[in-house]
């Protein structure tokens, strides 16, 4: 509960367990397991992280989870003739490539051969314009999906809000702003071309920044009483993780606010394995 004046902490970790326990139990009553193909096919080292990451939680969900590693030498042809044959596979509910490709792949073109259906990141066109038209993708890009149930979670109005997201990146920015529109909120989308970023956060109840820009959000660029949603991921030298948001000052001024770890990055992966179970239940409606 949010006590008068004070900051509340959002614990991304709370929501995001509470969302994975329920869809266990949803799981467990399945017929059949759903089914997660995850593709790496680059050598950067958080991509291995986060990859390993997917397959322990679909693994202790109860999903089937199938990753495809692979070295420099796969090609393009290769990689499309194995979502082609994913897309097939009655097993395999979603598909997921993780980015960055090494960099003499195309990525767009791998994208698009997933089947909408089983797009479980929401990145192929079909689902991005499903997106904008304000009707249901099949999937819903995780990292976006999992800001806005945190917000719910926490009962935080949209409707009618100004609302400012920095960072224009298809994979956050875009859909978030797609998101909260579709909610109701009035969205303003900044980036790295914005003038005077400071004028337009000053007048926003919720801030939303995924630039990757450490400490970009200062005190003095919030509105007091607004909330703060801190998707940047930076690693410090000494390996710590931090935010866009210059968080110890900025939590003295807002009502709500993220931390990083800990705030959206939970929220990111209970949505992916939500998304499977979705697809799941898409592809085998009787
Ligand atoms: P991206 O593709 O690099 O996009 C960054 C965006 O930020 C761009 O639109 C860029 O503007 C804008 N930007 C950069 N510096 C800026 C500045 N000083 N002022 C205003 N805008 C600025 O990054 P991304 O993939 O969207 O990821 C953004 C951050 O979120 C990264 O730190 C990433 O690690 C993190 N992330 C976290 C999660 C999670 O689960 N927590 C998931 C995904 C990403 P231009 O378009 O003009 O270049």
């Amino acid at each position: 509960m949010k006590i008068r004046g004070k900051v509340l902490i959002i614990d991304g970790k709370k929501v995001a367990f509470s969302l994975l326990e329920d869809l266990k139990l949803k799981i467990d009553k399945l017929d059949k397991k759903p089914g997660l193909a995850v593709i790496l096919a680059n050598d950067d080292y958080s991509s291995k992280v986060y990859v390993a990451s997917k397959e322990k939680h679909s693994i202790a969900l109860g999903l089937k989870s199938c990753v495809y590693r692979f070295d420099k030498s796969i090609t393009q042809g290769k990689l499309i003739s194995l979502i082609h044959e994913l897309n097939e596979n009655p097993e395999i509910n979603g598909i997921l490539v993780q980015l960055p490709l090494y960099s003499h792949l195309c990525e767009r073109e791998i994208l698009e051969v997933i089947s909408p259906k089983k797009d479980v990141d929401g990145f192929h066109p079909v689902n991005v314009g499903k997106l904008y038209a304000g009707l249901n993708p099949y999937a819903v890009c995780c990292t976006p999906k999992g800001i806005v149930k945190l917000l719910k979670a926490y009962k935080i109005k949209l409707e009618g809000k100004n609302v400012v997201v920095i960072g224009r990146s298809n994979i956050v920015g875009k859909p978030v702003a797609a998101l909260l529109t579709n909610e109701n909120a009035t969205v303003t989308l900044a980036h790295s071309k914005t003038k005077n970023l400071k004028e337009h956060t000053k007048k926003a109840d919720i801030i939303v920044s995924a630039t990757g820009h450490p400490k970009l959000i200062k005190a003095d660029m919030v509105k007091k009483g607004a909330v703060v949603i801190d998707v940047g991921i930076s690693r410090q030298l000494d390996g710590r993780l931090i935010g866009d948001v210059d968080f110890e000052k900025v939590k003295d001024i807002a009502s709500y606010i993220t931390p990083v770890p800990g705030g959206v990055g939970p929220m990111t992966i209970a949505c992916l394995m939500e998304n499977t179970y979705e697809l799941y239940l898409l592809q085998n409606k009787g």
